[in-house]
């Protein structure tokens, strides 16, 4: 039978949005000292619209580029796939069938349109390929913004614009006030990465971070003496969640963070990670 403490434990968890996938996990959230969080789809809406579509070539319209992308991240399933395929069925625009898809974790996807290789990258790619970034990429605004290149060459840029979750500035003051480290780790530009740790005055934040820069710097955390609850929502965050002392997937994230986790936010609220604070600390009271 299922001890009575555990029952209701885990009722109350679904009742808030937990989803338990490891009893001893759960049990350990007592014992965490540091949160890092996944900006897109976590602290962040991770419902982007496209705000800029900017060419760089002539005899290329904002719609030619906006379609090709679109056609692209088809076949994708990353928040900022979905905010250009959306703006691009906004305009009605017909999307071709490309080949060769290709998606490389944390950078960018690729594929082929009529014998022709296009590319849609971060802009840490951009610069590891040895390219400038065009001066008027970025703004003042809270925006992602990735490049689109034909070959080589790049052909302009498209700039997506996210919201910080209304329940995440609160969650994280109450979990600094229980003397929690509050951190952020995200594959998005710095200055974006920069305003969003401003605005919700987490201890520190880590922009342009590759997928297994993740859980490097979970290790180096734990390495320091932390008790790490991570969380994340996609693929390239899955081995960071299995290194964590408690992998957190978002519920909006994909199958293999949720696999990976520990824990399932099924409301994908940064809010429910002060209810899984609170319910381990009861639940171990409980039972000790
Ligand atoms: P986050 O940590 O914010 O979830 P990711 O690691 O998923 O970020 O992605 C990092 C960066 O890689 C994005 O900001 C973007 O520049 C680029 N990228 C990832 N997936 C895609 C995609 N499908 N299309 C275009 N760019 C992408
Ligand atoms: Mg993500």
């Amino acid at each position: 039978a299922i001890p009575l403490v555990v029952s209701i434990s885990t009722a109350l968890s679904a009742k808030n949005g937990l989803l338990i996938r490891n009893r001893t996990a759960f049990e350990n959230s007592r014992k965490i000292s540091t949160v890092v969080f996944d900006k897109t789809g976590t602290l962040t809406e991770g419902n982007f619209g496209v705000n800029r579509v900017t060419t760089l070539k002539g005899g290329i319209s904002k719609n030619d580029l906006l379609k090709m992308a679109a056609a692209i991240e088809q076949n994708s399933e990353h928040p900022i796939a979905r905010g250009i395929v959306a703006a691009a069925k906004k305009e009605k625009l017909e999307l071709s069938e490309i080949k060769n898809f290709q998606a490389e974790k944390g950078k960018g996807v690729s594929g082929e349109i009529n014998g022709d290789l296009y590319s849609i990258v971060s802009p840490g790619y951009l610069k590891e390929q040895g390219k400038d970034l065009p001066e008027n990429a970025f703004t003042e605004a809270v925006e992602t913004v990735v490049f689109v290149l034909k070959g080589e060459e790049l052909i302009g840029f498209i700039a997506l614009a996210d919201q910080i979750r209304k329940e995440s500035a609160s969650a994280i003051k109450t979990l600094k006030d229980k003397g929690i480290k509050v951190l952020m780790a995200t594959g998005d530009n710095e200055q974006t990465a920069k305003s969003v740790s401003d605005q919700l005055g987490l201890d520190g934040y880590y922009s342009q971070v590759l997928p297994h820069q993740k859980s490097e710097l979970v290790e180096k955390l734990q390495s320091e003496g932390a008790f790490v609850a991570m969380t994340g929502d996609g693929v390239n965050d899955a081995p960071a969640l299995a290194k964590a002392n408690i992998g957190i997937a978002v519920g909006s994230g994909t199958d293999v963070a949720a696999e990976t986790a520990d824990i399932i936010l099924t409301n994908s609220s940064p809010a429910d990670i002060v209810n899984l604070i609170l319910f381990g600390r009861a639940t171990h009271r409980k039972m000790v």
